[in-house]
């Protein structure tokens, strides 16, 4: 059996937050317990430890207020460790990526509102007919709204409206931040707490296909900024959108740039099992796609 690593975005009630797919705080009680039980679930950095069962990394992405609320204080309660990553963008610059925007917005207002607040600024024709990618979705309106902000309107188009919209609930974008993200002082309090932290992003950016200038923009801010309230150094590296479209290309580029500022794991959104002694890059499977029942 070969190790797992198990991807946790969100861990707070579906019903609370309708613009993504959380697992709820209970469910994820059961798929920890369920991990204790079947493998050792370790901090990335012991890969080389001995153990009698596989070993389990619990990552989690974008270090958003929930992880600390609800994931933290289960893991503390359970006595297992955690791998937090953190995106340094929303706290040194007060910057709040776009993806974070639309959540928020799609889970305070419905999407039938959003479109008839928008539909006079669009060609509502042309977002009808490519919209269908969206099949899956059930719901017209949230098939509408995900193409316009996913690919209808640029980042400069999107971002306007989707701040007055969280400005409306949160009174400031400050405000947000401090409700929505990790603050520093709960940062310290998870690693103080025995939980792995490692590096995430600065503001969410896919590879691009240079990898020094990805490292400088994307990586060193978040590693130096983390290096300097935890006084420890970062090893651990778990890229944002797990590269995105060009993620094989950025594994391989990127690997001699981490390796010589001493990373010693990366972890990739490519789905599947692992061995953490072998290489650099890992493998995950999503929390909501880990049928507990087949696994075992
Ligand atoms: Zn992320």
């Amino acid at each position: 059996m070969k190790d797992l690593i198990i991807m946790y975005h969100y861990v707070m009630e579906p019903e609370h937050w309708k613009g993504s797919v959380p697992i709820s705080p209970g469910e994820f009680r059961r798929q920890v317990e369920w991990a204790k039980e079947h493998y050792e679930i370790i901090h990335p950095e012991n890969l080389h430890k001995h153990t009698t069962k596989p070993k389990c990394v619990l990552s989690f992405d974008d270090a958003t207020k929930d992880q600390y609320t609800n994931a933290f204080q289960i893991l503390k309660e359970l006595e297992v460790p955690g791998y937090f990553t953190v995106m340094s963008g929303p706290l040194i610059e007060k910057k709040v990526p776009i993806f974070h925007l639309v959540h928020t917005v799609l889970s305070h207002f419905s999407d039938e509102e959003i479109w008839e607040e928008v539909s006079n600024r669009v060609d509502i024709d042309e977002i009808k007919n490519k919209s269908a990618i969206y099949s899956y979705e059930t719901n017209e309106y949230r098939r509408f709204v995900k193409y316009l902000f996913n690919f209808y309107w640029s980042e400069e188009q999107s971002r306007p409206y989707l701040e007055e919209k969280v400005i409306s609930i949160y009174t400031s974008l400050d405000m947000f931040i401090d409700k929505f993200y990790l603050s520093e002082k709960e940062i310290l309090e998870m690693d103080a707490g025995g939980m792995s932290i490692g590096v995430h992003c600065v503001n969410h950016l896919p590879y691009e296909g240079s990898a020094q200038d990805f490292y400088d923009i994307e990586i060193r801010p978040c590693k130096k900024y983390l290096e300097k309230i935890l006084n420890k150094e970062m090893k651990l590296y778990t890229p944002s959108f797990g590269g995105g479209e060009q993620s094989i290309q950025m594994q391989i580029e990127l690997l001699p740039i981490l390796k010589e500022q001493g990373f010693l794991l990366g972890f990739t959104t490519e789905k599947g099992f692992t061995d953490l002694r072998e290489g650099f890059w890992h493998k995950r499977i999503d929390c909501n796609q880990l049928t507990i029942n087949e696994v075992v």
